[in-house]
């Protein structure tokens, strides 16, 4: 049914390598490393070789190339990418606190990422594609939500389908008005990946059990509960529910886990595979991305994965 599409953000990130309160003290950062929710999500996508695209935008600048290159690599359709003349690619930079929380400064509303809009290139991509992927990130800027919601109609009228992990930060703007898109999102999707209390927030709803039955009320067919390092669960409309557990690592950057887990796990789904695989594939992805630092730099593809999956032990 045609690829999957991703729509909003692309940045770099640069990482703070100790553990502190404040940037000052965050000496040395790392980076830039390509990054944005969407973009990780996409390239996991592209690493396990389902048939990847992004839709947004960077800046005419080593950024921007960075995130071009790796996609490109990755085999990511960058088509429908635009290059901003004259606005620069959007960055973030992330910090680690000791409780193991963390800090994002982000640089999006002033950059390429704040300003894509439905250009040809979009809509050639949009009218093939099968499947969009959205992130709730992407919300934060509202000249993505047109672009979502036209995709979203002509990928719905072709029969293709549609999924949304929350991806809520504290830094990025929720007013109404991003709330209610994030609604009606959560209205039409057919998958959602939610983490710990998006899952309520999705539904609004509070308890587990009562947040998954809402959702499904609502029109949802398939929820994966990402848990961290306690694993994922699968809840489907039949009543159905699998849990998977995390395999073990040591943790050395966390940030990207979900997106890794995201791509992996819908790529292998739209490959066909039974819900119990994919969720192995997709907790092989984000376990590995968390061992390295950087947000996308443990994303692995499909054959990098069995090898993790073979050689690496999972909790009990
Ligand atoms: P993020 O917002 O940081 O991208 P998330 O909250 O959306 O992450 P997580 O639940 O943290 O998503 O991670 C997704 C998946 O990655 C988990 O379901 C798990 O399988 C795997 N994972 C994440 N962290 C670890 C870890 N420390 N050890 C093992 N597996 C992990």
């Amino acid at each position: 049914l045609g690829p999957t599409i991703c729509v909003g953000e692309i940045l770099v990130e640069i990482v703070a390598t100790t553990v502190g309160d404040g940037f000052r003290q965050a000496q040395p950062l790392v980076g830039p490393y390509p990054s944005g929710a969407p973009a990780i999500f996409i390239d996991q996508c592209g690493r396990i070789g389902g048939s990847a695209a992004m839709i947004g935008a960077v800046g005419d600048d080593d950024f921007g190339r960075v995130n071009l290159d790796r996609l490109i690599r990755d085999g990511v359709d960058v088509s429908a990418i635009a290059v901003d003349a004259t606005l620069p690619t959007g960055s973030a930079f992330v910090r680690y606190r000791a409780d193991g929380s963390r800090d994002f400064v982000y640089n999006i509303a002033t950059s390429a990422a704040a300003r894509f809009g439905w250009t040809p290139a979009v809509a050639g991509l949009a009218a093939r594609a099968g499947h969009l992927h959205v992130m709730g990130s992407a919300l934060s800027m509202p000249n993505a939500w047109g672009v979502i919601e036209q995709a979203a109609q002509l990928i719905k009228v072709r029969g293709g389908s549609i999924s949304l992990d929350p991806n809520l930060r504290k830094e990025l703007r929720y007013d109404e008005a991003t709330e209610a898109q994030f609604a009606r999102l959560v209205a039409m999707s057919d998958l959602l990946l939610p983490s710990g209390e998006e899952l309520e927030r999705a539904a609004g709803v509070t308890g587990e059990a009562a947040a998954v039955a809402r959702l499904f009320e609502m029109g949802v067919t398939e929820i994966v509960l990402k848990r961290g390092d306690e694993g994922a669960t699968c809840f489907q409309r039949d009543g159905s529910r699998i849990d998977a557990a995390a395999f073990v690592v040591d943790e050395v950057d966390p940030t990207g886990a979900g997106d890794c887990f995201g791509g992996a796990y819908l790529a292998c789904r739209r490959l066909g595979m039974p819900v119990e695989q994919a969720l192995g594939y997709g907790c092989a992805a984000g376990a590995r991305n968390v061992t390295r630092r950087g947000p996308m730099e443990g994303a692995g593809t499909r054959a990098e994965l069995d090898d993790f999956i073979r050689t690496t032990k999972r909790r009990a």
